[in-house]
């Protein structure tokens, strides 16, 4: 009985964790989400390119014709290249959900005169967001049956106890 009794109490108090992906935390202030770049600003310099610690920045061309792509799955969200970029063309987001099963996902292109080309979780991390949606719901059910079998043993119990005591 003392077991339930945890039980129900903790059943029913405000848990001290959010439920994410369906609760999400507003990001803190200076929070270092994936960076974006304004290709109008920049030009060329290779700053970003070179001072890069993880090798997460491949530049395609060169001056004013350089174009960008953005390894997710390298970037350390250190902001290095923003904070280097000489004309602010580069800017970190609060954008972090970024996980992808697919590697090719995790390529961001940045390009001169055209629409941004962005490979994998689109801008609202959707794809990340799903997959973790779905094993939330997965593992919501799971704890649901183990509430259940833990509640019907005890209650089995319980009357096991009495039918002993009335005997
Ligand atoms: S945030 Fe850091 S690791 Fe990521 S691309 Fe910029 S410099 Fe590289
Ligand atoms: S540091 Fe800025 S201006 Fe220089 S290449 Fe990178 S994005 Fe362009």
């Amino acid at each position: 009985m003392a077991m339930v009794r945890e039980l129900l109490k903790h059943v029913f108090r405000k848990p001290a964790t959010l439920r994410y992906p369906f609760e999400k935390r507003e990001p803190f202030q200076g929070f270092r989400g994936r960076p974006v770049w304004d290709m109008d600003r920049c030009v060329g310099c290779e700053l970003c390119f070179r001072d890069c610690p993880s090798g997460a920045i491949e530049m395609i061309g060169k001056g004013s014709e350089a174009e960008f792509k953005h390894h997710i799955d390298r970037c350390v969200f250190c902001g290095q290249c923003a904070e280097v970029c000489p004309t602010k063309a580069i800017m970190m987001t609060e954008d972090y959900e970024l996980a992808s099963y697919d590697k090719i996902e995790m390529i961001v292109e940045f390009k001169r005169g055209g629409p941004r080309v962005r490979h994998g979780p689109n801008e609202e991390g959707e794809t990340a967001s799903r997959a973790l949606s779905l094993s939330a719901d997965g593992n919501r059910e799971a704890f649901n049956s183990l509430l259940l079998v833990i509640l019907r043993w005890e209650f089995l119990c319980l009357d096991s106890d009495s039918l002993k005591s009335a005997g």
